[in-house]
């Protein structure tokens, strides 16, 4: 697997129970999957010398991230690379302006959007679409990191001058809810959807997961055809995760990434089959398992570096007093709005289950709950 992050982490804890050795492509020893003991080279996700060398002897190559240059995917591939995803797949994962040109051309549901380069085709888009607008870096975005709500076309020029490259623009929308699908697929088109989860966000980050989302069953049943029929229409080989928002109580489909996500951490302990153990199944060509949930709700509830940055560790004990809660903690350096880690709890109703889950994460992140 590229990279050692939390995703790592969680995949080489399922591979360990499915006698798969997972090697992973670290940037440091201290990377969250190599302190959980994965076997692991030091190198850069930018390196062909690095890519080369994980990939040596292995059955397939896999992704935590979405940082390895398109043209090193290629020549890995031209290696005799068993990469899942394959490298034209995962292209799409890697830049928000070109996934989002190729799902609009294959005729799916998207916000209005346009990549623009100067700032007149800002004002443009402005003047059409109405102030604010939503601009986005196509590359190296994430938990809204490189999300930017412009008011104006002086604060977009302030934007533009960070992303000489371009930005990707939207309106902003009305959302009414925000929604992920995970689906898994083989290389052979073997695929299966979980059911949908309904995602929360503060300042633009998931601080959420709730599980089944609160939508009628049809909006649900498209939601779910709609994240196969993407996946089988990129190609996709392992998980993918597909982002929808709900607007005017019709699907936008936001972004999709093609790896484990953390709008599937629920599937740990609220699945049958969690998402880790899915994509190994997945990319290894193994019959994939049955995606459905072991109870009636289930709520995910990140843990957040809080401000003062204090340590989750140490509160551990405490957060394990609220019944039946399952802790992950990433083995992250705490620092003030990082993801260090994650709360699942699972039972018979939503509220219920996610105050548990909030309850211990708020412990978690040093709050009195
Ligand atoms: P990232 O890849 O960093 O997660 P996203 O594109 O998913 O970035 O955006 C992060 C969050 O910002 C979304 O989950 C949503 O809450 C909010 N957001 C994104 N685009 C829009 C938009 N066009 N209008 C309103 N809110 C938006």
């Amino acid at each position: 697997m590229v990279g050692a992050g939390q995703l790592a982490r969680m995949t080489h804890q399922a591979a360990i129970d499915l006698g798969v050795e997972l090697r992973v492509l670290a940037a440091t020893s201290q990377d969250p999957a190599v302190l959980a003991g994965a076997v692991h080279q030091i190198g850069s996700p930018a390196e062909l010398a690095d890519l080369r060398r994980l990939a040596e002897g292995a059955d397939v190559v896999t992704f935590d991230h979405e940082r390895v240059p398109p043209e090193l995917l290629a020549r890995l591939e031209a290696d005799g690379v068993n990469l899942a995803p394959p490298a034209r797949a995962k292209l799409l994962a890697q830049d928000k302006a070109h996934q989002r040109e190729h799902l609009a051309a294959l005729g799916l549901p998207v916000p209005p959007f346009a990549l623009a380069r100067g700032l007149r085709e800002i004002e443009e888009f402005g003047s059409l679409h109405g102030w604010p607008l939503v601009a986005k870096a196509p590359r190296g975005g994430y938990d809204g990191r490189g999300v930017t709500v412009v008011a104006d076309a002086k604060v977009a020029s302030a934007v533009l001058g960070e992303l000489p490259d371009g930005v990707l623009l939207e309106p902003l929308l009305a959302i009414e809810q925000e929604l992920a699908v995970l689906v898994a697929r083989t290389r052979v088109g073997e695929q299966v959807a979980y059911p949908v989860a309904q995602t929360v966000q503060r300042d633009a980050m998931c601080r959420e997961i709730r599980v089944p989302a609160p939508i009628p069953p049809q909006l649900a049943d498209k939601a779910r055809s709609l994240a196969l029929e993407i996946a089988e229409r990129s190609g996709a080989v392992g998980l993918l995760a597909l982002e929808l928002f709900v607007v005017d109580g019709l699907l936008l489909v936001n972004e999709l990434a093609l790896r484990p996500h953390n709008s599937g951490h629920f599937t740990i302990e609220g699945s049958c089959t969690s998402q880790f153990e899915q994509h190994l199944r997945a990319v290894l060509g193994w019959p994939l398992g049955v995606p459905d949930l072991v109870a009636p709700a289930v709520v995910t509830v990140n843990v957040v570096g809080p401000a003062d940055g204090a340590q989750p560790a140490e509160r551990v004990a405490e957060a394990l007093a609220v019944p039946g809660v399952h802790l992950h903690l990433y083995g992250k350096e705490p620092a003030p709005g990082r993801k260090l880690g994650h709360v699942t709890a699972c039972g018979a109703q939503i509220a219920e289950v996610a105050a548990r889950a909030r309850e211990a994460a708020s412990i978690l992140e040093g709050g009195s709950a």
